[in-house]
């Protein structure tokens, strides 16, 4: 399909270039050709004034005007004519790298969307095909017990828990592409709230937050802040054992601030490193044994609030001893100016 749109917008460059090419030719003709008959007419008011000079610089007879006129116009035809072929010759392979260059991002674009589609849509129909295997045993069995009943229906409405949240997860991330309000906020405030979020998956896992972020400004949107802190709090959370601690901090490194989060679980090992922020990419520890759930959607999500924020991740983990997640957010001006107040308060 990008092969045949690579040549149909080669071959539009080319009309346009040679459109051009033939316009400005057939302007230059027309000058050239008028600014030569006014020359040799001046020519031919001197020859007529100078009879000698007629038998040109050789002693050769010069040619009639017409005559001349006419092998100049043929000359300046000739070269416009090898000028066009050249600049079609050129304009032919500068076009067709053009559209290369031009529809490469969009081809990449349509790959990344249909790769995403088709992931999608595997992982939805992982739950769907284990409810309708189960409904359709529960169907053959025409004396059911009500137990038996319950427990599918319980397992089924499990099911449907995990598709809400695959599918609220890929809702965000469509949500989160386009542009956000950025505006400052604090980043006490962001953590703040991103641990309330999870007050309840703290409890149950009996695990302690140990919360040093301060009252730093950065430049966001609180509530895609909120959304992207809890995702890495919600991770630290799942990975980590219980009655362990997760640690926040926050601080300033140059122009940006950032907020980290810092949990003693089994860490990630180096080969997953790279992958983690893939979209449904899950590393095989969080697949195997104690079935940690997610999709592996949370940190793609986070990645891209974070480039939105023209911010980013940064991950340090160790497999076995735990995983420090740091966001890094421009800084917010009012920063400078609480900076000043309080340097001017001091003075
Ligand atoms: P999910 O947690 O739903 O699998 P994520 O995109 O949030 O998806 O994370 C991708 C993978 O990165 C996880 O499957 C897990 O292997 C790894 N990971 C993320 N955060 C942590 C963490 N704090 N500790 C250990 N592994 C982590």
């Amino acid at each position: 399909m990008f092969r045949s749109a690579t040549f149909r917008l080669t071959l539009w460059y080319l009309v346009i270039i040679m459109i051009i090419s033939v316009i400005f030719s057939v302007a230059i003709y027309e000058l050239s050709t008028r600014e030569l008959r006014a020359s040799l007419h001046r020519q031919a008011i001197i020859y007529q004034t100078l009879p000698w000079y007629r038998s040109g610089p050789t002693g050769y007879p010069v040619q009639s005007l017409d005559q001349q006129l006419k092998t100049a116009k043929n000359r300046l035809q000739f070269n416009l004519v090898l000028l066009n072929l050249a600049i079609l010759a050129g304009a032919g392979g500068a076009g067709y790298l053009l559209a290369r260059r031009t529809l490469r991002p969009i081809e990449t674009a349509l790959d990344v969307q249909s790769r995403f589609t088709a992931d999608a849509s595997h992982e939805l129909r992982t739950p769907l095909t284990a409810m309708r295997t189960e409904i359709e045993v529960a169907l053959r069995d025409a004396k059911l017990p009500p137990d038996q009943a319950r427990g599918l229906l319980a397992s089924n409405l499990e099911e449907i828990t995990k598709l809400e949240a695959l599918s609220a997860g890929l809702l965000k991330l469509a949500q989160h592409g386009g542009n956000l309000p950025l505006e400052p906020c604090s980043a006490e405030d962001v953590a703040a709230e991103a641990v309330a979020r999870l007050e309840k998956a703290l409890e149950q896992r009996n695990i302690t937050i140990d919360n040093k972020v301060k009252d730093i400004q950065v430049l966001g949107d609180q509530q895609s802040l909120v959304d992207l802190v809890a995702i890495l709090l919600d991770n630290a959370i799942k990975y980590s054992p219980s009655k362990s601690t997760i640690e926040l901090a926050s601080g300033v490194r140059g122009r940006q601030g950032y907020i980290s989060v810092r949990d003693h679980g089994k860490g990630i090992k180096a080969s997953d490193v790279p992958h983690i922020f893939d979209r449904f990419y899950r590393a095989d520890t969080s697949r195997n044994k104690e079935q940690v759930s997610g999709y592996g959607l949370g940190l793609s999500i986070a990645k891209q609030i974070a480039e939105a924020h023209k911010g980013s991740i940064e991950v340090r983990s160790q497999a076995g001893k735990g995983s420090t997640f740091a966001l890094l957010l421009p800084l917010a001006d009012s920063n400078n100016q609480s900076n000043k107040k309080a340097r001017k308060n001091s003075a």
